[in-house]
Parts: C-alpha cells; sequence; structure tokens
C-alpha cells in the first residue's frame, strides 16, 4: 500500500506555523506523505487563523475551497476555537480543533485516514519539517498569553500563557542550528513572560542551570553562534536587562516590542502598561546602552473614543521615539473583543485617516533612519539569489515583515551565507549594498 497524502493550508501568523510544522512532523514520522496539491491529496488539513474579520474570511474561503477540491477536510488553529461559526458555513468538515493541538489532529488523521503499515519507513529531518527555507527557522517557546488586552481574543482562543521547558527549548534550538539554521526567530504571544507559568523553575543545561525565563534564555541562545531575534515582546520593565547581551552581540539588537498607543487614558481602555513617557525614557536608555538597537513596534489607531488629540499624542510619541519599524493597525473589532463594548465607537472613514496620517508620519521617519545607515558596513544573511543578485537581510531585518538589502550582481553567494555589503542606496523600506 502506498503511503496516503495530505496536503496542508497553513494560514496566519508564525506561531501558526510552527504549529504547522508540528503537526507536519508527527504525519511525516508516521509515514505519511506531503501533497502540494488538492487533487493528489487523500484529505487536507487547514490551520486557520481569527485574529481579524480578514483572516476570519480568509480562513472560511480556505476551508471552502479545500472541500470543493478534495472534500475531506480537517480544520485547526485560532478559528477552531469558533466551531459553530466553521459549521455553519461548512458543515461537512470532518473534525474542528483549537489552536496549538497536535495530538488531536493527527488523532483525526488517523480516524479518517489511516497511516500505511510501516510508520517508521520515512526518515525525517533532525531540525523536523520546515515550512520556512532552511537558513532560518521560527522557534515557538510558549503558547497562549496571561494579559488580557481589550482588543485581543487570543487568550480566549489559546488560553494562558503554558511556557515549554527551557531544555527542551534549548534542545530544539541547538538541533535547527546544527541542521544549519543560521537565524533562530524567537516566537510566542508574550514572549517576554517566558517561564512565569513554570514559577521560572531552573533546569540542568550542559553542565549549568538555566532558568526557564526570559534573561536566561536569551543568554543561553546566545552561546549559538547563529543570529538569535526576539519577537513578540510585552513592555515589562525586565525587557530592559537583555539590552546589555545585544550589545555584547550574543542576540540580534533588534526588539519588536508592541506598544500599540502612546495617549494613557487610550493604553488603560486597551489594558496595556505604561505611558509615553516611561517608554521614550526605555527607548532612550535602552539606545544609550546599545545604539545599533532596531526597534519594531505595532499600533492601533482609531480605537474607541481616541480623540483628535490623543491620537496627535501618538503622532508626536513617533516623532520623539524615532523607531525603526513600525506596523499599524486600524482598529477593527473582533468579535468577541471586551473592547467592542466601549462607547464612542469612530466611523471607518475617520479611522482610515488617522491610518494614513500615521503611516505617512511614520514613513519618512523610517525612511530618514535607514538613511543613516548608508556608508556604513554590515553583515548581511543572503536569503535568496535571483538573475540579478542576491536579497539579503541585516541585522535589523525580519524575515517578512522588514526590509530587505539587494546586492546587485552578487550571483555568485548562496542562500544562507553571511556577507559583509557596504550599504550605498536607500528607500523608505529597503537598502542597496555593495560586497567588501
Ligand atoms: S499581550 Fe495582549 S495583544 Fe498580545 S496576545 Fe496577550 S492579550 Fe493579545
Amino acid at each position: 500500500m502506498s503511503n496516503p497524502r495530505v496536503g496542508f493550508i497553513s494560514l496566519g501568523c508564525p506561531k501558526a506555523l510552527v504549529d504547522s510544522e508540528q503537526i507536519l512532523t508527527r504525519l511525516r514520522m508516521e509515514g505519511y506523505r506531503v501533497s502540494p496539491n488538492y487533487q493528489e491529496s487523500d484529505l487536507v488539513i487547514v490551520n486557520t487563523c481569527g485574529f481579524i474579520d480578514a483572516a476570519v474570511e480568509e480562513s472560511l474561503d480556505s476551508i471552502g475551497e479545500a472541500l470543493a477540491e478534495n472534500g475531506k477536510v480537517i480544520v485547526t488553529g485560532c478559528l477552531g476555537a469558533r466551531q459553530d461559526e466553521i459549521l455553519e458555513r461548512h458543515p461537512q468538515v470532518l473534525k474542528i480543533t483549537g489552536a496549538h493541538a497536535t495530538d488531536e489532529v493527527v488523532e483525526a488523521v488517523h480516524e479518517y485516514l489511516p497511516p500505511a503499515h510501516h510508520p517508521f519507513t520515512s526518515l525525517i529531518p533532525p531540525q523536523g519539517v520546515k515550512l520556512t527555507p532552511k537558513h532560518y527557522a521560527y522557534l515557538k517557546i510558549s503558547e497562549g498569553c496571561n494579559h488580557r488586552c481589550t482588543f485581543c481574543i487570543i487568550p480566549s482562543m489559546r488560553g494562558d500563557l503554558v511556557s515549554r521547558p527551557v531544555a527542551d527549548v534549548l534542545s530544539e534550538a541547538e538541533r535547527l542550528a546544527a541542521a544549519g539554521v543560521k537565524e533562530l526567530l524567537v516566537v510566542s504571544q508574550d514572549t517576554s513572560a517566558y517561564g512565569l507559568d513554570l514559577k521560572y523553575q531552573s533546569r540542568d543545561w550542559k553542565g549549568h542551570s538555566v532558568k526557564t525565563q526570559f534573561y536566561d534564555l536569551a543568554e543561553a541562545l546566545g552561546e549559538l553562534g547563529i543570529w538569535v531575534r526576539m519577537h513578540y515582546v510585552y513592555p515589562y520593565p525586565h525587557v530592559d536587562r537583555v539590552i546589555p547581551l545585544m550589545a555584547d552581540g550574543k542576540i540580534l539588537p533588534y526588539l519588536d516590542i508592541p506598544f500599540q498607543h502612546a495617549n494613557s487614558r487610550i493604553l488603560k481602555l486597551m489594558k496595556r502598561p505604561a505611558a509615553a513617557e516611561n517608554n521614550l525614557d526605555r527607548i532612550r536608555a535602552w539606545r544609550q546602552i546599545c545604539p545599533d538597537i532596531t526597534i519594531r513596534s505595532t499600533f492601533i489607531v482609531g480605537f474607541p473614543g481616541e480623540t483628535e488629540q490623543e491620537f496627535e499624542e501618538l503622532l508626536q510619541f513617533l516623532s520623539e521615539a524615532q523607531m525603526d519599524r513600525v506596523g499599524c493597525f486600524a482598529y477593527s473589532p473582533v468579535k468577541g473583543a471586551a473592547a467592542n463594548q466601549l462607547p464612542d465607537a469612530l466611523p471607518e472613514q475617520v479611522k482610515e485617516e488617522r491610518l494614513a496620517r500615521f503611516m505617512a508620519h511614520q514613513a519618512e521617519i523610517s525612511a530618514a533612519r535607514l538613511q543613516r545607515r548608508l556608508g556604513k558596513t554590515e553583515t548581511v544573511l543572503v536569503d535568496e539569489v535571483v538573475e540579478e543578485g542576491s536579497v539579503a537581510r541585516s541585522k535589523a531585518d525580519a524575515p517578512e515583515i522588514d526590509g530587505q538589502v539587494f546586492i546587485d550582481g552578487a550571483t555568485q553567494l548562496k542562500v544562507g551565507d553571511f556577507v559583509d555589503v557596504e550599504l550605498v542606496e536607500a528607500d523608505e523600506y529597503d537598502l542597496w549594498g555593495k560586497l567588501v
């Protein structure tokens, strides 16, 4: 009997991507094959996203497409927490699970598509099945979140914080590095809360004790000799402790830290910490310790009741903070979010207008910050080699969300190479460099 084939659609954020990788790794270990199209698959798994309404629609559409093209569909992921909504539109799905449910998904696959007789005939690479290119990988350190930001429904879908023990995370990181991964992207819903649920328990790691905690994890990952990038760092005060590790080159001088707003009344309504003055002081202090730090943040404009003056306070914060990379969403009322009950929802037109003003304001800041790097030599990691040259990323750029560094004519390089370039040109987001 030939090995059964599973099709897979992975939607949503990097955390969902890691779930997909874990499911695929398990299935491959059991002898299932992964098929690139619906027609050649015996069954399709759709890993959904439910973060904003557009993502919900995309997930429902993908389920519909998989049903039409294949017929046998298992649904997993964040949207799985809203079973009724899925079943209302697609009553034919075989099984629905929530996020982070590898065991349940694999069990459902067994039920509807039993494995072939020789489960260990297919060999798995040591790093497992990766959906990212070979030279970088996402490292998921925890699941869920203890916060209750009023605009977010992730905790209701993924539950409270559950951290992976530090020795497990470090073993995985070491395996990935040994398999040739050059950059680890540390992800979770709340990276800086890592270990809180495990009371920061210590584990023995290569002869010394390492705590299940943000700082210790960062320090130990820094010993691997590859790039380590921290994502989704909630702005707790203890985040300040990792900045010296960045200054010492142990982990990348890059902090993805969502501030969401600058006005203290709006932050309070969002149930987010700290007011703008504290955050500005902290950003200044970080830059003093680590002048090369890249700060990426995300914001929400048009939150219920946001006044023009409060919005302008946010623009003022951007001017003073001079952050490198900034993402912004116009507030959208996600079904089930507490913020939907707040009074004074803003008209769409006002939200869109504020979003446009925000983006234009920050675009100038980001562009000016790129200009400051021209003439400098930086190490970049090659992501892609094309006919015209190489496409790389600097320490300041995370894959998919930040900019790129183009090296015209450098077709002799290989994906995963680290090379030094002199930065010679920039636009609003990307840079151009010459090999040195
Ligand atoms: S920190 Fe807030 S926005 Fe982030 S996952 Fe937790 S509740 Fe959602």
